[in-house]
C-alpha cells in the first residue's frame, strides 16, 4: 500500500482532478490511499466568510458562500458520472446547508470560536474528498470514500490538534487498511475528530500531516506528496525562483527545512514517516515524469555543504534585559516560564548572561507576554523581521561555513545569530525587507556548482 496525497493545487478544478485520476489510475497496483486537501484556497476562503459573519456582515458571507459553492459544482460537474449528478446535488445540498447554518450561529453570537474554525475550515475536506471519489468513479476506478473524522482522533485542541496515535492507528488498521487492499480509498486531510465526535483540525497545511499519520497506521511502504512544485528545491521559489531539485535528502534535514519555513511539507510530517521508516517523496502533480525528491532515514552524503534554504517571515524579535540579573541564576527558567503560559512557542534563542533575545511567529499574546516580562527586565520588541536557515548535514563539521555566510551576506544588518543543537542548520535574523538579497546570495555562494547524486 502507498498514501498517495494531493495539495490545494492539485485538486483546484476538473482539469486537475482528472490529471490526479490519472497518476493515481497508473498505480493501482501499489494498492493506493489517497488524501486529499481543500480545492484551491477553499479554507482561506471559509475562514474569511466566518470572519465577516463575526463582524456582523452576515449578508456578505452568504453571498461568498454561494461563490464558493458555484465554484465547488461548477467543478466537479464535469468530472461527475451522469449516474452521480443526483449525488452530488445532493452532498453539496447537505454540506452548503450545514455551513449557511454555522454562519447564523456565528453571525447571531458574533463570535467565530476555535471550535467554530475547526467546524467551518474542515468543510473544504469534506466537500473535495466527495468530489474525488466521484471524480475517481468517473475515471473508471473503483473507489470507496472514508471519513477522515471516523479513523483520526485527536485531543481537543481545536485549531492545532494532536493526533492519539494508538486509537488512530488501530482504526486504521481496522478499517482503512482492508477497504485498500480491494479499491481506492480516499480521504481528506488536515481533518479528525476529538474523542466525543467533536471535528479538529491539524494546523494550516496539515494534510501533509494526515497522509503520514494514515501511511503509519497502515503500514504504508511509500507516503507520496504531490504538489505543484517538482520537489524540495534549494531554495523557496516564491522568494526567490532558479533553485535546483534535492533528488534526495534526510528526515532530519527536511523536518529542519519544514520547521524553517518551508511550506512544501508541513513540519510534523516526518514525525510518523520516521518513526515507521517510510520513505516520504514529493512529487508534482503537473509534472509526473519528475522524479521529486525522496525523504530517507539515513545520512544522505554530498558534496555541497548546503542542502537547502529555507526561510520563515513575519518573524517577532523579543529582546529582553536585566542587570539585577547578573550572576543570579533562574533568568532563563523566569523568562520562558512566561512564554509557555500564554501557550507562545518559541523559535530561536541567543543569550549572553542578562541579554537573552529571542523570536517568536505567533504573537497574539505579546502583550500580554510583555507586560508580565516587564516585571522583571527590560523588555524591547522588533516587528516584520525574517529566519534564514542554511540546512545540510555538512553544516556539522565543515569548517569556514560561518565566514561563507558572512561573506555572501556583507552590506546585510544581521540581528541574531544561532546554530542549533542538531548542528544541521545555520540560522540568522534579518530584516524582512532584506530576505530576498540574502537568499539570492546566499544561494550564489553555496550553490555555484552542484553534487549531481544529490541535486538536478
Ligand atoms: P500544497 O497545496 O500542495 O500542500 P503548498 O503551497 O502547501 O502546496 O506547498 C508547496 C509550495 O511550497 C510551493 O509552491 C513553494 O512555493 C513552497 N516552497 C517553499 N519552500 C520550498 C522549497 N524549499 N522547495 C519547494 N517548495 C517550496
Ligand atoms: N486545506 C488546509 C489548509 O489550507 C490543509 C492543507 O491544505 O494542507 O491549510
Ligand atoms: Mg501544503
Amino acid at each position: 500500500m502507498i498514501v498517495m496525497k494531493f495539495g490545494g493545487t492539485s485538486v483546484e478544478s476538473a482539469t486537475a482532478i482528472a490529471r490526479v485520476a490519472t497518476i493515481v489510475s497508473a498505480r493501482l497496483d501499489r494498492r493506493p490511499v489517497v488524501v486529499v486537501s481543500a480545492m484551491g484556497k477553499t479554507t482561506n476562503r471559509l475562514l474569511a466568510i466566518a470572519k465577516a459573519a463575526a463582524e456582523g456582515q452576515q449578508s456578505e458571507a452568504l453571498r461568498q458562500l454561494e461563490e464558493l459553492r458555484e465554484y465547488h459544482r461548477s467543478e466537479a460537474v464535469q468530472i461527475v458520472r451522469e449516474e452521480d449528478k443526483a449525488e452530488l446535488d445532493q452532498l453539496l445540498d447537505e454540506h452548503f446547508t450545514e455551513l449557511s447554518q454555522m454562519v447564523a450561529e456565528i453571525a447571531q453570537v458574533e463570535e467565530f470560536s476555535p471550535r467554530m474554525v475547526d467546524a467551518v475550515s474542515s468543510m473544504g475536506e469534506r466537500l473535495s474528498s466527495r468530489i474525488v471519489t466521484l471524480g475517481f468513479r468517473h475515471a473508471g476506478m473503483d473507489t470507496v470514500h472514508v471519513d477522515s473524522r471516523a479513523v483520526l482522533v485527536t485531543d481537543t485542541r481545536h485549531t492545532h490538534a494532536a493526533p492519539i496515535f494508538q486509537r488512530t492507528y488501530a482504526r486504521m488498521r481496522e478499517t482503512v487498511a482492508p477497504l485498500a487492499e480491494k479499491q481506492v480509498v480516499v480521504m481528506g486531510g488536515f481533518i479528525g475528530s476529538s474523542q466525543d465526535g467533536t471535528t479538529t483540525t491539524l494546523g494550516r497545511g496539515g494534510s501533509d500531516y494526515s497522509a503520514s499519520i494514515i501511511g503509519a497506521g497502515i503500514g504504508a511502504e511509500e507516503i507520496q506528496i504531490w504538489t505543484d512544485v517538482d520537489g524540495m528545491l534549494t531554495c523557496d521559489p516564491r522568494i526567490v525562483p532558479g533553485g535546483y531539485r534535492i533528488k534526495t535528502i534526510s528526515f532530519a534535514e527536511a523536518a529542519e527545512l519544514a520547521y524553517f519555513g518551508a511550506k512544501v511539507l508541513h513540519p510534523a510530517t516526518v514525525l510518523p514517516a520516521v518513526e515507521k521508516n517510510i520513505p516520504v517523496l514529493v512529487l508534482n502533480s503537473r509534472n509526473p515524469e519528475v522524479s521529486g525528491t525522496r525523504i530517507v532515514k539515513e545520512t544522505v552524503h554530498c558534496r555541497n555543504v548546503i542542502k537547502s534554504i529555507a526561510c520563515k517571515t513575519g518573524i517577532t524579535v523579543v529582546k529582553i534585559q536585566s542587570l539585577r540579573m547578573l550572576m543570579a541564576h533562574g533568568f532563563l527558567h523566569r523568562i520562558f516560564e512566561v512564554f509557555d503560559r500564554f501557550q507562545t512557542p518559541v523559535d530561536m534563542v541567543t543569550t549572553s548572561e542578562v541579554s537573552v533575545s529571542l523570536t517568536i511567529d505567533n504573537d497574539s499574546n505579546l502583550d500580554d507576554i510583555k507586560d508580565e516580562l516587564s516585571r522583571i527586565a527590560e523588555v524591547e520588541v522588533e516587528t516584520n523581521r525574517a529566519i534564514v536557515c542554511a540546512v545540510g548535514d555538512n553544516v556539522r563539521g565543515t569548517p569556514g561555513i560561518g565566514a561563507r555566510i558572512f561573506r555572501a551576506l556583507s552590506g546585510i544588518n544581521v540581528l541574531m545569530i544561532s546554530q542549533g543543537a542538531s548542528q544541521l542548520n545555520f540560522s540568522f535574523v534579518i530584516d524582512a525587507t532584506e530576505l530576498r538579497p540574502a537568499v539570492q546570495s546566499l544561494h550564489d555562494e553555496f550553490f555555484s556548482t552542484l553534487d549531481p547524486e544529490v541535486f538536478a
